[in-house]
């Protein structure tokens, strides 16, 4: 069986037109959850007011995080669950999150800026987990630079093949309308909004600088290979404005066509298939509440395989035990059957007090655990003090173990005996003291350690050996063995950063 779900992510630099885009796709197709609004009927009626009231009572938007549209191509409906990255100048931790959960992504370039600093990072991660990309040059309708130009940076900075798949008859004052080149026609700016309204011609005769023109870029470089494609090698490239839908339709074809249905995903030696029985699923993604009064939060769940029903119990990895999912946020509940049901590739918004954590697994059985999910810095840092001393190797087993959990990570400095934990939330803490006493018969304590934060060092061997001659009381290596600074404050990072240019100061780690 292949599913008909498209899981993906746009990565852009600020500007480049990402919520342009994202309004056109969800335009094309039937948009189901869109901006605060939905479509309530029947069944969905339900799942309405569940996230409603969600939105509504506790003030977070939930409905922008993930989106999700359907389109009949080539007579299959396809369910598109477009996953947002927030916009933020900075890259964010929060990011990053998102693109664990996505099977491809879109990367929207201005034409007149091609790669930005953004751009470039938010690529460098999807690289990092293979993740396959279709490129979007947007606002042709305005000058830009000329396409080899474009087509060879993205080439050059990317280390990746480019195979245009349309090209723009001019730009800016010149546009005269995009050539698809599988099909040979041209869409062109119509009525007084000079938009694409669905017009489609033959190519006709063009005036020779324009011919020479697409004829290069026809032949200039390497045809559409799938598996390059899904492999990272190679990126299908079209131009298009979001503003005025050139483009739009080719590219949401193309997804549907080309870009990966929902991926086996990592763990340990296993792979967990989609086509797997049981439902397993991780989180990416916790949404705090704004108001700080209360403790509720989404956790965003990707499927990663079996048929999810509401009410269904699933056991959380951070957790041990099942916890039954009643209310789950289902972006795709529409007015028919499918509105409690979910699939592998499906975001599953579920909300909770703080138990589920980014990076926990979900399963029915409690045999699965998913690898290969960023480990991120830690906010509280705690020394870990043995009640009795002889116990030593019962505690490092049981932080070794519970780190591999994700329950926590751990950190032994280089200098003094005790070992630290870093957790993100204070419950993770009370987890760790009960599951050691409990699992391990280990009593301990947690004191406060002068650490605030932690960061993954990476550089050179004589950058780091250098580093680690004069910092040695604020270095720890972690459970892989990794050194790690131990910072007193987030300045504390910011200094050495700046003082140690060779060293880069990572707040993630793949684990
Ligand atoms: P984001 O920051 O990447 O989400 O970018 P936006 O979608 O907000 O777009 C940034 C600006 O570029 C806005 O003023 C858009 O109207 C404009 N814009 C987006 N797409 C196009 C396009 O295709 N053509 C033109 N001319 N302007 C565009």
């Amino acid at each position: 069986m292949t599913s008909n779900r498209r899981t993906f992510a746009i990565i852009s630099h600020p500007d480049a037109g990402k919520t342009t885009l994202t309004e056109k796709l969800l335009l094309q197709g039937g948009a189901i959850h869109l901006a605060g609004e939905v479509k309530a009927r029947g069944a969905a009626r339900r799942a309405r007011s569940d996230w409603m009231k969600i939105e509504q009572q506790r003030g977070i938007s939930v409905t922008s995080s993930v989106m999700t549209f359907e389109k009949e191509i080539d007579g299959e409906v396809i369910t598109f669950n477009l996953l947002d990255t927030p916009g933020h100048e900075d890259f964010s931790e929060d990011t990053y999150r998102t693109l664990t959960a996505v099977d491809s992504a879109i990367m929207v370039i201005d034409v007149a800026k091609g790669i930005e600093s953004q751009t470039r990072k938010l690529f460098e991660v999807c690289r990092l987990r293979n993740v396959p990309i279709i490129t979007f040059v947007n606002k042709v309708d305005r000058e830009g630079r000329p396409l080899f130009e474009i087509l060879d940076e993205v080439a050059d900075a990317l280390a990746l093949d480019v195979s245009p798949q349309n090209a723009p008859l001019g730009m800016g004052g010149l546009f005269t309308g995009v050539l698809d080149f599988a099909s040979d026609t041209v869409t062109r700016p119509e009525g007084g909004s000079k938009e694409f309204l669905g017009k489609r011609e033959p190519l006709g005769d063009l005036p020779e600088d324009l011919e020479e023109e697409i004829e290069l870029t026809k032949i200039g470089y390497p045809e559409f290979d799938l598996e390059a494609y899904r492999n990272g090698d190679l990126t299908p490239v079209f131009f298009g404005s979001a503003l005025k839908n050139f483009g739009v339709e080719e590219l949401i074809e193309a997804i549907a066509k080309w870009a990966p249905p929902p991926r086996p995903q990592p763990a340990g030696e296993e792979q967990i298939s989609p086509e797997r029985d049981e439902v397993t699923g991780f989180i990416f993604k916790v949404q705090a509440n704004m108001d700080p009064n209360h403790r509720d939060r989404i956790a965003f769940m990707r499927q990663v395989s079996g048929t999810f029903k509401r009410g269904m119990k699933l056991t959380p990895s951070g957790l041990g035990k099942p916890i039954a999912v009643h209310s789950p946020i289902l972006f795709f509940a529409q007015d028919r059957e499918i509105a409690d049901t979910a699939f592998a590739g499906d975001i599953i918004g579920i909300p909770n007090h703080g138990t589920l954590r980014v990076g926990d697994t979900l399963s029915e059985k409690n045999d699965v655990r998913f690898t290969g999910l960023p480990n991120f810095a830690p906010e509280i840092l705690r020394r870990v003090v043995l009640a009795d001393p002889t116990k030593t190797k019962q505690l490092r087993k049981a932080l070794d173990d519970l780190s591999e959990e994700g329950v926590i990570q751990v950190f032994y400095p280089e200098l003094g005996a005790q070992h630290i934990v870093g957790v993100v939330g204070q419950l993770q803490l009370e987890v760790l003291i009960s599951r050691m006493e409990a699992e391990y018969k280990v009593k301990a304590n947690l004191e406060p350690s002068p650490f605030a934060t932690a960061r993954w060092l990476k550089g050179d061997d004589k950058a780091l050996d250098e580093f680690e001659k004069f910092n040695r009381a604020n270095l720890a290596r972690d459970r892989d063995g990794d050194l790690v600074f131990m910072a007193k404050s987030p300045w504390d990072v910011n200094y050495q950063e700046e003082k140690n240019p060779d060293l880069t100061f990572s707040a993630t780690k793949e684990r």
